[in-house]
């Protein structure tokens, strides 16, 4: 024996369920925070980061600023920062022990950030004219903290070039 569901009744269950789908989806979509800095990169005045205080890394003195919204500690931000050194200059076998690299100032934000290249918008940004790295702390589809801080440094050490020519043979130290 079948029960049989009245049409009209039936399309209201759907319609309902479609609903219920629908409001599902915008709901988990508004909880992923990366969406949103992707699709609307955060503002970054550069006279505004030269201005924050910065702190002094411990290995490399290198200095760093960090955004009032990154979430992390700053101690974590400065070994961060110091291991990536480290890591960047032993395969490259450079010398210098950071002193092309202390000439700028890192100055660490939240996520993805406006900028002139990119369509606007950037995770790293070498600019020596200001003295100035900028690096997300975390970006959209990059693995891991500070992602693109070694890319910016293999410019800075004019490493890779700027139109990115000889990206795929510096990707082996900077990993993007
Ligand atoms: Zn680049």
């Amino acid at each position: 024996m079948s029960i049989r569901i009245p049409t009209r009744l039936y399309t209201r269950l759907i319609l309902t369920l479609g609903l219920l789908l629908i409001v599902s989806f915008t709901t988990s979509c508004a909880n992923m925070g990366r969406w949103t800095q992707t699709i609307d990169p955060e503002e970054v005045s550069k006279e505004d980061l030269k201005d924050i205080p910065y702190e002094v890394t411990p290995e490399y003195n290198f200095k760093v600023s960090i955004a009032k919204n990154v979430p992390s500690n700053k101690k974590n931000i400065l070994s961060n920062v110091d291991r990536q050194f480290r890591q960047f200059s032993r395969c490259y076998d450079l010398k210098d022990n950071g002193t092309e690299a202390r000439k700028y100032m890192i100055a660490v934000v939240d996520g993805t950030f406006e900028c002139k290249y990119h369509g606007g918008k950037c995770n790293g940004e070498f600019d020596p004219g200001a003295g100035l790295i900028i690096a997300s702390f975390k970006a959209f589809n990059r693995k891991g903290t500070l992602p693109l801080l070694k890319h910016e440094w293999a410019h800075a050490y004019g490493i890779l070039s700027s139109d990115h020519k000889n990206l795929k043979t510096v990707k082996k130290c900077t990993r993007y």
